[in-house]
């Protein structure tokens, strides 16, 4: 077979493609995913709220409902097969007068139409459930089966796995062209020519980009910046629920929530923007700061550890964009996935990995396997567990990132995994280390002597995200990268 020849190509290396090439490994089947960055869950699927929503929300009949529910039932047992962080934690969305009471009352009715168990709740029991809460909320909808996820450890276990299964995985490689000829798309990179059967655009916030260079696109993304506080785990037992706000004519409020590793993130905001904006301003974490104080009187804001921001696609048309293009059968669109894209994610990489079966006529991949190696972490084993471990690896006993307690034998295997990490980031990443309150003072230093030397690179090298972020070159001299 031709080398650059492939079944199918799909463009974009977040959630949604790392999902669709996930499934699809379940089929006998030649992929490739090629991705701009130099590690996949770079843009939007790294930063976001987490929530798994349990699909109360969107409209009944559309595609966001249909995914997000069919996502939430999924999620658990995906996390469970991908060894990632997954907590059904419930959400609670909190009404604070007689008009938010109404609202809360027809989203149950919205609940019920998509099959989602809603329940709502009075004063006395919402505060025995979330004694954190101000006195002024009064009702919530709460739904038991929201959950937290960790974003960026489901992309890249879900890569990890498509790739475990026989997917390639092209990094750093930014699709410039695509045209047609005949049955085969021909897809021009920055560096190699492809041809394919199939295109699947998963490309975010530049997928109306992506479409462009073969048809005129019949959505546009524009896009929409959300910025977060986020707080350090000081106390598993502040916030146990993700606490939304009812939503009102001017908006849906901020929520806060835990995330899987007990840390809380407040926000987000929701301001036009430019698709790579992700700084962060003050006035916009003061209005954070107000309108969560509605939800939690004294939020503990020396546990500061960061502020940081997504950008969604957020498309002119009112759901998710996931179907085949009329003109050019064979390029399937995923675009405007804003979210819950997250939460439905299982559920579209699913059914997208169908759609394509039925299309190329694929048989089934006998030797599919669904679980992804486990990780071994102090937290996961137990204290006993661990200390078997360190007899067996001593370098899982030299602890580098001192906040997350991640130990070196844990890195060294998350740089030789597949999708493995290679950078600072791509560590910060699948490990948290640097996430912790120190944000990497003390140990990124390490953590770069040990890529280099994995990787077998010049010390000098090693970057923190993208080429061109040498870390000895810009971070240590005091010009920080972004994120
Ligand atoms: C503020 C905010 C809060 C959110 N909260 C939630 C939530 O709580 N729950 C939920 O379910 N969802 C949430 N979402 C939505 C969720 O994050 C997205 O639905 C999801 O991450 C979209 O994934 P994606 O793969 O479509 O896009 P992305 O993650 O952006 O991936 C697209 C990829 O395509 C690559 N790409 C683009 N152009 C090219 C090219 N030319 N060549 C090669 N590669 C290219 C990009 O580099 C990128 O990596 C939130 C989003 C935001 C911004």
């Amino acid at each position: 077979m031709e080398k650059n020849y492939f079944d199918v190509i799909i463009i974009g290396g977040g959630v949604i493609g790392c999902s669709i090439a996930r499934y699809l490994s379940r089929f006998k089947v030649n992929v490739l995913l090629i991705e701009k960055h130099f590690d996949v869950a770079e843009e939007t699927s790294s930063a976001n709220s987490a929530i798994v929503h349990s699909g109360y929300d969107p409209l009944p009949n559309t595609k966001k409902a249909y995914f997000n529910v069919k996502g939430n039932k999924m999620m658990e047992e995906v996390c469970k097969e991908l060894h990632v962080p997954f907590i059904k934690n419930g959400s609670l969305t909190i009404g604070f007068n007689d008009e938010d009471k109404k609202t809360l009352l027809n989203l149950i009715q919205r609940a019920k139409l998509n099959g989602v168990e809603a329940e709502f709740i009075e004063k006395e029991e919402l505060h025995k459930i979330e004694p954190s809460l101000n006195d002024e909320c009064l009702y919530a909808l709460y739904a038991k089966d929201s959950g937290i996820v960790s974003p960026f450890e489901l992309t890249i276990a879900f890569m990890e796995n498509a790739m475990d299964n026989g997917i390639k995985l092209h990094l750093s490689e930014k699709v410039l062209d695509i045209k047609k000829d005949g049955d085969l798309f021909l897809i021009d990179t920055d560096k190699d020519k492809y041809k394919a059967k199939v295109v699947v655009n998963a490309a975010g916030l530049y997928s109306d980009e992506i479409l462009k260079k073969l048809e005129e696109p019949s959505f546009k993304i524009n896009p929409r910046k959300g910025e977060y506080i986020l707080l350090d785990h000081f106390n598993n037992n502040w916030c146990k629920h993700t606490l939304f706000m009812c939503p009102t004519k001017v908006g849906k409020g901020v929520l806060i929530s835990p995330t899987t590793s007990f840390n809380y993130i407040i926000g987000p905001s929701n301001d036009e923007s430019l698709k790579e904006d992700t700084s962060t301003d003050s006035s916009t974490i003061n209005y954070l700061k107000e309108t969560a104080s509605k939800l939690i009187k004294d939020i503990p804001y020396a546990e500061v550890i960061r502020t940081f921001a997504g950008v969604r696609a957020n498309p002119d048309v009112d759901d998710f964009i996931i179907e085949e293009s009329k003109i050019n059968p064979g390029f399937i669109n995923c675009a405007g996935i804003m979210s819950p894209g997250l939460a439905s994610s299982p559920a579209i990489g699913e059914y997208v990995s169908n759609l394509i079966k039925e299309k190329l006529n694929l048989e089934i991949n006998t030797t599919y396997n669904p679980t992804r190696r486990e990780i071994y972490s102090l937290s996961s084993l137990g204290i006993e567990k661990y200390n078997e471990l360190i007899k067996k690896d001593s370098r899982y006993g030299h602890m580098i990132c001192r906040c997350e307690k991640v130990s070196e034998g844990q890195i060294v295997d998350a740089i030789h995994r597949n999708c493995g990490a290679r950078s600072v980031k791509g560590i910060k990443k699948r490990l948290r280390a640097g996430f912790g309150k120190c944000q990497g003072s003390f140990c990124e230093e390490e953590v770069c002597k040990i890529i280099a030397r994995e990787l077998n690179i010049p010390l000098n090298s090693v970057l923190y995200k993208d080429e061109g972020s040498e870390v000895f070159k810009y971070r240590f001299k005091g010009k920080k990268n972004e994120n």
